[in-house]
């Protein structure tokens, strides 16, 4: 047995700032010779871009992504008593936010092939509390909207989009945050545009919703000192902002090299024999090999994350570690097997789609400085592991 002499991480920061770094270090040196930290123009100037780039009326910086759904289920009026239909197959953020509201997170089960929540479940969800759906965009590829806007009309509920891995996605040409009333995106370092530190964002092309937005993010002062809601600091810092600013203006660029990766990783994998069928995902600890992952018809996938479901998963990725070769289990546990929910009073069984997925995805390196060697060096790896089983 050789050890591959190829390391590969999930994730290489310093690798992508080395092809920035001058870019960045002008930006935040602007920042530091103005020493303004907090909004200001550098935010003003980063949302304005942004909003270009996505294609909505309004975009406001917040905080995180975590701070974007909650401000977002503040401006709608979530409450007390409230229900949001939501899936359970996501990070914690997600729900927490319902629950930090008072409100109650009613959880409908995941499609297999994309992981994002099932609209035919939706319906069957809804009673006279719910006010609102939150579906999640997971992995890159938005979650089947028009059902959900049809419900959500018909309904009369809002749609808030958890859009944190999803910046640059598109449904039936419309961009992530954009379909629903508002849309949550995240800046955390290992998103696909990544500040130094926490940030988010809020979409929304509704006037008064963005004006909301826009208050709770800071205290729901207008002006100074007079508060008009009851909002909390959840302002995006400058520095922030200027980081972004460089960022975003390589972000097509890097979406395109993490869809031609996974493309690499489609032809690798088929010629290495190990394409399984997704009708094997039930009896996958049966099977040497890997389910790909679903681009679903109608969508721009931008592989925020490249996530298979994988045989023997948790063998295959000690074998991988020892390699030098990272992965990461992005969800091992659902939200409704999660403590910190318990006293929503589920058991194992209620979402067995998304307990089948905590299971067996294994998401691989798919960042955009990855090179091909490094891609086969996985693929070869991967292999290895299913013939010596
Ligand atoms: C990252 C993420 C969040 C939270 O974003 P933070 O910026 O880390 O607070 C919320 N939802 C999903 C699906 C995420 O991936």
């Amino acid at each position: 047995m050789t050890n591959s002499p190829v390391r590969v991480p999930l994730l290489d920061l310093k690798a992508q700032y080395a092809t920035i770094r001058e870019e960045i270090q002008v930006a935040l040196l602007r920042v530091v010779e103005s020493q303004q930290f907090i909004l200001g123009p550098e935010v003003e100037a980063f949302e304005r871009e942004i909003a270009a780039y996505i294609g909505c009326a309004y975009a406001l910086g917040v905080s995180s992504g975590t701070d974007a759904i909650l401000a977002s289920l503040m401006a709608v009026g979530i409450g007390a008593g409230d229900e949001v239909v939501t899936a359970p197959y996501t990070f914690s953020a997600t729900a927490q936010a319902v629950v930090r509201l008072g409100a109650r997170p009613v959880f409908v089960d995941i499609d297999p092939l994309t992981l994002n929540i099932n609209p035919a479940a939706v319906e069957g969800a809804l009673t006279p509390r719910t006010r609102a759906i939150l579906p999640i965009h997971l992995y890159g590829q938005m979650a089947e909207m028009e059902p959900i806007a049809e419900i959500a009309h018909q309904r009369h509920l809002y749609v808030v989009e958890d859009a944190a891995q999803a910046l640059g996605a598109t449904y039936r040409g419309q961009a992530a945050g954009t379909v629903g009333d508002l849309g949550c995106f995240s800046f955390f370092p290992s998103k696909n545009l990544g500040g130094f530190g926490d940030g988010g964002l809020v979409t929304s092309n509704d006037p008064e919703l963005a004006r909301r937005i826009r208050l709770l993010r800071n205290h729901g002062q207008e002006p100074k000192y007079h508060t008009r809601l009851l909002g909390g600091n959840f302002r995006l810092d400058a520095i922030q902002a200027a980081v972004l600013r460089v960022k975003l203006g390589h972000l097509d660029a890097w979406t395109l090299a993490r869809q031609a990766h996974a493309r690499i990783y489609r032809r690798l994998f088929a010629e290495a024999g190990l394409v399984l069928d997704p009708g094997q995902r039930e009896r996958l600890d049966r099977q040497r090999g890997l389910i790909l992952p679903c681009e679903a018809a109608a969508r721009r996938h931008i592989y925020n994350q490249f996530t298979i479901w994988a045989g023997r998963r948790d063998a295959l990725r000690a074998f991988l570690s020892a390699r030098g070769i990272g992965s990461e289990v992005y969800y091992p546990v659902p939200m409704h097997l999660q403590e910190s929910l318990g006293f929503l009073g589920h058991r194992v069984g209620d979402f067995p789609v998304s307990e089948l997925a905590a299971a067996h995805t294994v998401s691989l390196p798919i960042y955009p400085e990855l090179s091909e060697a490094m891609q086969v060096a996985v693929v070869e790896a991967i292999a290895e592991f299913y013939q010596q089983l």
